[in-house]
């Protein structure tokens, strides 16, 4: 995972990651919440940023299935799927199906297994939870199981 490049700003995400948390920054100034980490606030420009811890529940925006990958690193993994989370915090945050999971019963040379993966029943709107997840030796990924919470 060391090919994947982060922004300085981003150590308190990837640390939250590391620990078992997914956090997102807070303006003090306007009290807005922003995605991943950015120097200023996006909508007053505030330097004045903490980072908050979310419950990392919230509504599927976007399902995409990606079936080729230019990263050597998420290549081993293709097909799999992501996510776009809209968090009950107001913020928005993407997501990768679980590495363990996309890999269960998936052969390769079974067509029915590969149709099977790509065709999860998560949808738009769909409740999730999202939880950091661990994946190689430094590297901490946000990721969700396939099936969507009940409501
Ligand atoms: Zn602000």
């Amino acid at each position: 995972m060391s090919s994947i490049a982060r922004r300085g700003c981003a150590t308190p995400f990837v640390e939250g990651l590391a620990v078992g948390l997914i956090r997102y920054q807070c303006c003090l100034s306007c009290e807005r919440p922003q995605n991943l980490a950015k120097y200023r606030c996006v909508n007053c420009g505030s330097k004045s940023l903490i980072w908050a811890d979310s419950a990392g529940v919230g509504n599927v925006q976007a399902v995409t299935a990606i079936r080729r990958a230019s990263d050597p690193v998420f290549q081993a993994l293709v097909p799999y799927v992501i996510v776009l989370v809209r968090m009950r915090e107001a913020f928005s945050l993407m997501a990768i199906q679980d590495p363990s999971e996309s890999q269960e019963g998936f052969s390769p040379d079974d067509p029915d297994s590969v149709k099977e993966r790509s065709c999860r029943p998560l949808q738009i709107g769909d409740l999730v939870r999202l939880y950091p997840k661990r994946w190689g030796e430094q590297q901490g990924l946000v990721a969700f199981r396939s099936n969507p919470l009940a409501v």
